[in-house]
């Protein structure tokens, strides 16, 4: 199991981690992999965008020629894992704000985002939310600076809600979340992800 994850700007060494243990609870042989250039995402098992500021990362892997390697890595099947800036990557439709920056996004999944969509009042907060993919229990969500999910069509399934906007999707082999599940103790997400790169 050779998990990416796209480490060009941004909480790339948390996912590493949060990965690594998921792994190991899952009794899992496999490798995380610090992604900077396209030629090391070949025989890779599932990718994982971190969060950070979206535009930089787009950019960056613009730049460095992973956005396009990427996007064929998912329309191939390939799980993918977008979380908080990965979630805005992932989005068919941005907002103003995408718009003014002209930022670039994957253009993957059938959604529509809002950066920052939470206000400056409530930059960051933490959050127990239900959600039903990972069991009964609830998982403390971390949101910084978070984006929201304001429209999904086609196929997409909302996962989670906090006060009535969407905050964690999937759509076939993607999932994306506002949150960062990389910065709690709790693997479930990234549990949850593993076992879907191994069914791929
Ligand atoms: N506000 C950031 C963006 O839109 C995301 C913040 C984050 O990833 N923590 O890119």
């Amino acid at each position: 199991m050779r998990i990416g994850i796209i480490g060009l700007q941004g909480a790339v060494s948390e996912h590493l981690e949060a990965t690594r243990r998921a792994m190991e609870k899952l009794n899992m042989n496999g490798e995380t992999i610090w992604i900077n250039e396209p030629a090391q995402l070949r025989e890779i098992d599932g990718v994982i965008i971190p969060g950070g500021e979206s535009t930089t990362i787009g950019k960056l892997m613009q730049r460095t020629g992973t956005f396009e390697r990427v996007k064929e890595l998912a329309k191939s099947g390939i799980p993918v894992l977008g979380t908080c800036a990965g979630l805005v990557l992932l989005a068919k439709r941005g907002d103003e704000q995408v718009a003014r920056t002209g930022q670039p996004l994957l253009e993957l999944m059938d959604i529509a985002v809002v950066r920052n969509a939470f206000g400056r009042q409530r930059e960051s907060f933490e959050v127990d939310l239900k959600i039903p993919l990972l069991g009964e229990e609830p998982f403390r969500c971390v949101f910084i600076r978070a984006p929201a999910v304001s429209e999904v069509w086609s196929d997409v399934e909302v996962l989670a809600r906090f006060q009535g906007k969407i905050v964690g999707v999937r759509q076939r082999n993607m999932i994306a979340v506002a949150f960062h599940p990389e910065l709690t103790p709790d693997t479930r997400l990234h549990e949850y992800f593993l076992r879907m790169c191994e069914k791929k």
